[in-house]
This record gives C-alpha cells, sequence and structure tokens, in this order.
C-alpha cells in the first residue's frame, strides 16, 4: 500500500494493522503541494495494491504519474470524495472527525483488496477509531483552557481551518494566501492590521518552511509569539511521526502559545 504523504500513510497504517506494508510517496519534510514525482514514485505505484490520496486538488501531481505507473490492478482510494470540502480546502485530516471517514474508505479498499484477511483490516479500523475519538475528546478539554477571547491564530498556511472549525478556534488569517504562493507586502500589512485589531497572540510558522515571514509579521504585530506546527508532513522525532501524534503535539503547541 502506498499513501501520498506521510501523513496519510500514517493515518493508513491505523486503518490497516500491522499486515500490509504502507510507504509515503512524498517524503517526510516535503509540502505535498508542490512535490515533484521522480522515477521511484512511479515504481511506487506500480508495485502498489492500493493507493491512498487525500483528493480535493491536493495532489495535482499525481494523475499523470499513476497513468505512467500503468498498473491496472492499483486500487485508489481518494479519501475526502464525499466529504464537505470547504471553499477547494483539501486539509480535512486536520479534523480527526474527518479522519475517521478516511479510516473507513482505506479499511473498505483493504477488505476488497484482500478478502481473506478481512477481519483483522475491520479490527484494526475499529480500534484506530476509538483512538481517534479519544483524540477529538482529549484536544477539544485541552482547548478549552484557553481564554476565549485569546483563540486566534494566524498561521503560515491554509492547512487549519478544518481543524479550527472542529476545536473552537478562529483563523484570522494566512501568511501564504494560496499553498505555495509568495505573499504581496500589502496582504502581510494587512495581517499585522487584523493581528492587532483580533488581539492575536501568537503566529504559527510551519517547520518545513522559512519562519521569516512569520517572524517579521510578529515584530511588525507588535511582538506577537512565534510556535511552529505539523500538518502536510509528519516530523521525524518519535513524538510527531504518527498522525495521532501530530494532532497532540499541535495542539499542545497552540494551547501554550494562545493561552
Ligand atoms: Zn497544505
Amino acid at each position: 500500500m502506498v499513501a501520498t504523504t506521510t501523513t496519510l500513510a500514517s493515518i493508513a497504517r491505523g486503518a490497516a494493522g500491522s499486515r500490509p506494508d504502507v510507504r509515503s510517496l512524498v517524503p517526510t519534510g516535503v509540502s505535498p503541494e508542490d512535490f515533484q514525482p521522480s522515477p521511484d514514485t512511479i515504481a511506487a505505484l506500480r508495485n502498489a495494491d492500493v493507493l491512498v490520496e487525500n483528493g480535493a486538488g491536493m495532489e495535482g501531481w499525481l494523475e499523470p504519474t499513476i497513468r505512467n505507473a500503468g498498473n491496472p490492478r492499483l486500487r485508489i482510494v481518494v479519501c475526502t470524495d464525499g466529504l464537505p470540502v470547504v471553499h477547494g480546502n483539501p486539509h480535512l485530516w486536520m479534523d480527526p472527525e474527518q479522519t475517521r471517514a478516511y479510516v473507513r474508505k482505506i479499511a473498505d479498499a483493504l477488505a476488497a483488496a484482500d478478502p481473506a484477511h478481512a477481519d483483522g483490516y475491520r479490527s484494526a479500523q475499529s480500534a484506530y477509531d476509538r483512538e481517534l475519538i479519544a483524540l477529538t475528546a482529549r484536544r477539544r478539554a485541552k482547548v478549552a483552557t484557553i481564554p476565549p477571547a485569546r483563540r486566534t491564530m494566524i498561521v503560515f498556511h491554509d492547512a487549519f481551518d478544518y481543524y479550527a472549525r472542529r476545536f473552537g478556534l478562529r483563523i484570522v488569517g494566512a501568511i501564504e494566501p494560496l499553498a505555495g504562493a509568495e505573499p504581496n507586502p500589502a496582504h502581510l500589512a494587512e495581517l499585522v492590521r487584523l493581528a492587532r485589531a483580533e488581539h492575536v497572540p501568537a503566529v504559527f510558522a510551519e517547520h518545513e518552511y522559512s519562519d521569516k515571514l512569520a517572524r517579521a509579521l510578529a515584530e511588525s504585530a507588535g511582538g506577537l509569539k512565534v510556535a511552529f506546527l505539523y500538518d502536510d508532513s509528519l516530523g521525524t522525532a518519535p513524538d510527531v511521526d504518527t498522525y495521532v501524534g501530530m494532532i497532540d503535539a499541535d495542539s499542545d503547541t497552540i494551547v501554550a502559545a494562545l493561552k
């Protein structure tokens, strides 16, 4: 089984249990939004039985790569198909409640691809589903400790919209207006204005990108805190190399920066 990103690969492992080998096409620390596929990517797709992709426009490079791989037995799971995608934003997995639907689809595809082990996939899926329910409850309780007026954030790109909606946070703006697009000075000036007007406590950068713009913005807005989040890619440290670990770590970072 292959997944497009490290985050989806971790979710797929949760759905699959230990039986299938799961690898990520996009390496750790690389953005799936501007990834360039290599011959290795094509080879991985040629050898896979199941591909897990996010969809909703996140993996623009994937379709021609699948065609090049020419693997007629490849089953493709498009995780966001049928889910409530808002304004074309693909980052639904940042809301663990949406991730539960990803997990159901992945387990369905595995059971169809490998019916002899369908029961094993079903029990892995339901165990992981319980883990995701507990994750949402745990994070909700933590966010509730932030004073309501301080539950506002400026983020690096639009990865946290679904997360924020689930947990009652408010995203005032994003440094990158579109994933991968450099912001212009007028956009940054508007973010400084919003940060002051809305009393935003912190600006959130991302581990795989330069924090230069986040720091400049934080400084111009009167010395806001700068903290770092994971979203499109997992990290390499043991506390952030799984999906559940990443959501826990991000939530701790957000709570610490906003409180
Ligand atoms: Zn993204």
